[in-house]
This record gives C-alpha cells, structure tokens and sequence, in this order.
C-alpha cells in the first residue's frame, strides 16, 4: 500500500514525489520517459521565470537550485537562480527522488484505474516494457501488469490524463488552441562575440542582456513579430523574411537564453507554431512537430547568416516533447479566477504565491497578453478534484481559468503546487 502515487514525473511531480517522500509517506513516482524533468528537461524549457520573492513550498526548487550547481548545471542570472543545465537535470533529479525513497518507475503507464464512489484505490501499471496494447487482457491476471494499491493519486501529467481517463469534469477551452513550441538548442557558439554585438545593436535591457559569470558569457534577447513594440532586431529578421531565409511565419516568436554549464551553447524558446492545433491529438501534434523541425533548420540557417559568432553553431539538441502552454484543466474544489489575480485575493491555505504575470499566448500580432499584476495567491482547493476525494492535480492543469492558468502556468508555481498537494495529503493521513 502505498500513501502517494505521482503520475507524471515533470515539474510539478518531481517537486511532489521529493515533498512526498521527505515527510516519509511511501511514494510512488510514475513516468512515461526515461528521465525526470518533463518540460525542463524533455522540453528543453530553460530558465525557469523568476516568480517574485515572497514564493511559498519552494524547498524541493531550493534544493534543485543547490544541487544543480554543485556540480555546475546553475547559474544565477540578472538575479534569477533558476538558470538550469536540462541534462544535469535528469541526473539530480534521480539523485533527489533517490535521496527522498521514491519509487521511481519509468516507461510505466497507468492502464486501470478501481475505484469505488469518490475514492480511488487500485492503479494496474505495467510491468515490461508495453508498447502493444489489447483492452480484452485480463489486466488483473496478467504478469505483464502489477496492482498499485494507494491512499492518494496526484495527477502531475500536464495533459491531466488520471482525470482524462476517470472522466473527471475539465474546465473549458477557448475554441483557438495556445499556439505550442518546440525548444531547440544550438552549440558550437562564439557566445563572447555574439554577446558584445547584440549589446551594441540593442540598448533596450528589458529585452536584451549579456553578463560574465564564472569567466562565461551569458545572455538573453527576444524579438517577436507583433508590431506594437519596437524590437532591435526587426531589421534583420525582415531582411531574412526578404530573402527566403525565413518565412514570414517563423519570426512570431524569438527568445533565446544562454544555458547553465554549456558555454557554446544557446536554448531557443522557438519555433512557435502559428497553426491551431490540439496538443492532446496526436494527429495534431503529428502535424506540428515536423512543422516545427522544418522551421528549426531555417531559424539555424539564419542565426549561421545574420549572428556574429554563429560560424561554426549548428543544431544540438531539439525537445523531444511539444511546448503546451494549456491543455485540459480539471475542475477542482475551487476554480481560481483572473479576478483573483486582478485583487490579489488572500486565501487560508495558499498552496502558490507568485507574481509572474498573466501570460497567454496567440498565433495572431499584437494579440498576445502579457499582462503584469501584483503578488497572488492560488489556494490548495484548486489542487482538489471536485469528483474525487484522494485525487489531487498539480502543474499547467490546474484548476483555473484560461486567463488565470496563464500566470500559474510556469515552472516556479508548479514546484510549489506539487510541493503544496504533498504537505496536504501528509497532513491528512498524520
Ligand atoms: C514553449 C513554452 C515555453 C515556456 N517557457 C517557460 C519558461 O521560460 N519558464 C518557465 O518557468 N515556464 C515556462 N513555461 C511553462 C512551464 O514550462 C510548464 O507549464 C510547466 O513546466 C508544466 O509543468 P507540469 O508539471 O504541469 O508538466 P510537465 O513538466 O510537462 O510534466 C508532465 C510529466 O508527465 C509525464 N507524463 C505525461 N503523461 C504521462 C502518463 N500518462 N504517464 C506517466 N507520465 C506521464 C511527462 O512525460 C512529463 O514528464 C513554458 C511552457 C512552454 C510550453
């Protein structure tokens, strides 16, 4: 019997499982991967946004941030700790779950589910490898599956999938999806000249930055499409447009970020998919995966042809994982609301304090929001299913509206709610 089962071993599950673990609840950590991390190492989705300084159940990223740089795979940069190396990730990450005795299982799915009235008891996970799947097995009889008896479920899949297959009630969607991205890292870089260049032809610091630490240059730019800002690097980009480099397309969205222990190397949160697709269809994701690689070899043709310093770069690394911003969102004991955020509504048990802003993408210009609020709380009923008493969710499929999931979406407040939903179950079963 165990006390805590995590579905999906990612930015909210790994913070949950640690969190687990470490108050000696008997935990279970299942992950469809090979490794650890979900969008920061699977989705190559570096830094991790700085969230405000009054953040709450921010132990297990204080000690992924201490870890981390033990063995050189954090920075600190412009005053944000959370600079990640996304490969060093997986192993601290193992290190960590290793550290809290977490059962740890990967390439496990959850293929049953007994449950009785509101109360989940038994997962049936497999045991071997299953990449064939036939639903008139006998899962109960089958060596090929093991039952996992639990107190508590916590669903930290993204897509919600726990709740997906147990028809919990979702929150709506708008009808145009969040465009995605697929990350993508670029090696072989001459970060010293590209940083001195980008720092003569852009003075705007909200935008670009450039900083030695360590004896290593880092730094951070952006440029996107939308034309009610001025960007320093609209010239090129429309040089590149001109000349066939670029489709008109390919430039809605750049942001680059230099990465913690990879001093050659630059993360692009990029290419950004303008189509409207489904990120749970898988015909859709199909569809947008080979769009988006075929968009990463052009933005790497031009970085060679416009960047100083980008000689001799060349593709490292691209996300075997689709950047979802938004997907299914369950509804929990509390649907959190933009306006909550608007009046920074205090709550008795916040499972999140952050202050990033309210962040949500569109395919079309100027349309985006990004809008800035003041500190705000998330309260621990939007972690609780509203059809299941042990079912808790954590990370992007919160329960929150659209407008709201886009300021709790990033990685900071997905630490504390999956650091939050373990403390809850702790001090339930205490
Ligand atoms: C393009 C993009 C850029 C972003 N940029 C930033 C940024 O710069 N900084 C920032 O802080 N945030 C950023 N975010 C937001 C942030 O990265 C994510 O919202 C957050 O990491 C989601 O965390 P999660 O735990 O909900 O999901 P994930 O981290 O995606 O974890 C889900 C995990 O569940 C596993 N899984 C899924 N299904 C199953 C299953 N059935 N069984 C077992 N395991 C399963 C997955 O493999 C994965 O490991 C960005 C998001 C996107 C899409």
């Amino acid at each position: 019997m165990y006390d805590v089962v995590v579905v999906g071993g990612g930015t909210a599950g790994c913070a949950a499982a640690y969190t687990a673990g470490k108050l000696g609840l008997k935990t279970m950590l299942l992950e469809k991967n090979i490794h650890l991390g979900g969008s920061i190492t699977s989705g190559l989705v570096i830094p991790v946004m700085y969230s405000g300084k009054n953040q709450i159940n921010n132990d297990f990223y204080n000690i992924l941030i201490e870890k981390l740089h033990e063995i050189g795979g954090q920075i600190t940069y412009q005053n944000n700790k959370g600079w990640f190396n996304p490969e060093l990730c997986k192993i601290v990450l193992d290190n960590l779950m290793a550290e809290a005795s977490v059962d740890v299982r990967f390439s496990t799915f959850v293929y049953k589910i007994f449950h009785s009235n509101r109360s989940l008891k038994t997962l049936y996970i497999n045991t071997n490898i299953l990449s064939v799947y036939d639903d008139t097995i006998d899962i109960e009889n089958n060596m090929l599956f093991e039952p996992i008896e639990t107190r508590y479920v916590i669903d930290t899949t993204g897509n919600c999938e726990i709740g997906k297959i147990l028809k919990c009630n979702f929150l709506e969607n708008p009808r145009e999806y969040q465009p995605m991205s697929l990350r993508f890292i670029m090696s072989g870089i001459n970060l010293e000249e590209f940083g001195k260049w980008l720092l003569e032809i852009d003075n705007n610091r909200d935008v670009t930055t450039v900083e030695e630490i360590a004896g290593q240059t880092h730094l951070s730019t952006a440029y996107t499409w939308d034309t009610d800002k001025h960007w320093a690097l609209a010239e090129i980009f429309d040089d590149a447009v001109k000349n066939n480099i670029l489709k008109d397309t390919d430039r809605n969205y750049f942001q680059v970020f230099t990465i913690a222990g990879m001093p050659d190397s630059i993360a692009f949160n990029c290419p950004r998919l303008v189509l409207s697709l489904d990120p749970c269809d898988t015909k859709d994701i199909s569809k947008g995966v080979k769009t988006a690689r075929e968009a990463i070899l052009r933005l790497s043709n031009f970085c060679k042809a416009y960047f100083p310093g980008f000689k001799n770069a060349y593709i490292s690394n691209i996300a075997d994982m689709l950047g979802v911003r938004v997907s299914n969102r369950i509804k929990g004991k509390y649907v959190y609301k933009l306006d909550d955020i608007r009046t920074g509504k205090k709550f008795k048990n916040p499972a999140v304090i952050s202050n990033y802003p309210v962040d949500v993408h569109t395919a079309g210009k100027n349309t985006s929001t990004l809008s800035f609020t003041g500190e705000y709380q998330l309260p621990i009923e939007s972690l609780l299913s509203d059809d299941y008493d042990n079912l808790l969710v954590a990370g992007r499929c919160v329960s929150a509206e659209y407008m709201a999931q886009g300021a709790l979406r990033v990685q900071a407040s997905c630490f504390s709610m999956g650091e939050a939903a373990a403390k809850f179950i702790k001090s339930n079963i205490a």
